[in-house]
């Protein structure tokens, strides 16, 4: 059941948001040579905490991290660890989530340790440019199926994979609610959109093929070819006047692609 909010409910929303982009932007930062994915993790605990919110995702479902770290083929839900030393011209798939004023905020970023590879900074340009091509079409009286293709149009004129199994989804009290916000699609299928809808739509989009597999730890899902993936995400209302989008801080809904400019 899609739960629709009021727009005081979507005001009441922004706080979350607001905390989870800050988490990720601060996190975003540090990225460089050296740096273990479970530094990143430590610091965006004490970031939402300190703020007063709870990490979404720790203890989700018994992940254990407060966010998830997915480097180079690894799409979603990469595990924080010592063991994880970043290296010059890693691809790195942040992902954050807070609950605020018992509201969830979720976004993603991929960001660059170094200076990446000229075909992995086309993917992620085009996986950012993915999700705000989908962000534009949730507007009231358009389709899911509206944002999927849009998502997946872009990505296939580059020739680049559209990963199937994982999804965008509702967002609310709870993290995951419905409906599910696929990054493929055909204009005007699926569940109508309307004003009070708030979904978080994450393109996940590959160098290769989409096809995936999960690692044994369970968790960390890879290309089943081992190239690049991407992933960026909003969490956003659907409302009269547009999309508005809710995982935003004082510096905007962006994070930068590396040092300072995008
Ligand atoms: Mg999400």
């Amino acid at each position: 059941m899609i739960k629709i909010k009021t727009p005081a409910e979507i005001e009441s929303m922004k706080p979350a948001g607001a905390l989870s982009k800050m988490a990720l932007r601060r996190v975003g930062a540090m990225i460089k040579p050296g740096v273990t994915t479970l530094e990143l993790d430590r610091v965006a605990e004490g970031i939402i905490r300190m703020h007063g919110g709870i990490p979404a995702f720790k203890g989700y479902g018994g992940f254990p991290g407060t966010v998830c770290s997915s480097v180079n083929e690894q799409i979603v839900h990469g595990i924080p660890s010592d063991e994880v030393v970043l290296e010059e011209g890693d691809v790195v798939s942040i992902d954050t989530g807070a609950i605020l004023d018992g509201w969830v905020g979720d976004n993603a970023w991929t960001f660059f340790c170094g200076e990446p590879s000229r075909e992995d900074r086309a993917l992620c340009e085009v996986t950012r440019d993915c999700l705000k091509a989908g962000i534009k079409q949730a507007i009231p009286g358009n389709h899911l199926g509206d944002i999927g293709h849009a998502v997946q149009e872009l990505a296939e004129r580059h020739g680049y994979g559209v990963v199937r199994e994982y999804v965008g989804h509702g967002v609310g009290h709870d993290m995951h609610e419905d409906p599910n916000v696929p990054n493929y699609g055909k204009c005007g299928r699926g569940v109508r959109l309307q004003a009070g809808m708030v979904i978080a739509i994450e393109p996940m989009i590959t160098l290769g093929t989409y096809d995936t597999q999960v690692l044994p730890n369970r968790w960390t899902v890879v290309t089943a070819d081992h190239k690049t993936a991407a992933h960026y995400e909003n969490t956003l209302a659907i409302t009269e006047d547009g999309p508005v989008i809710l995982t935003q801080d004082d510096q905007g809904p962006w994070c930068e692609l590396e040092g300072g400019k995008e």
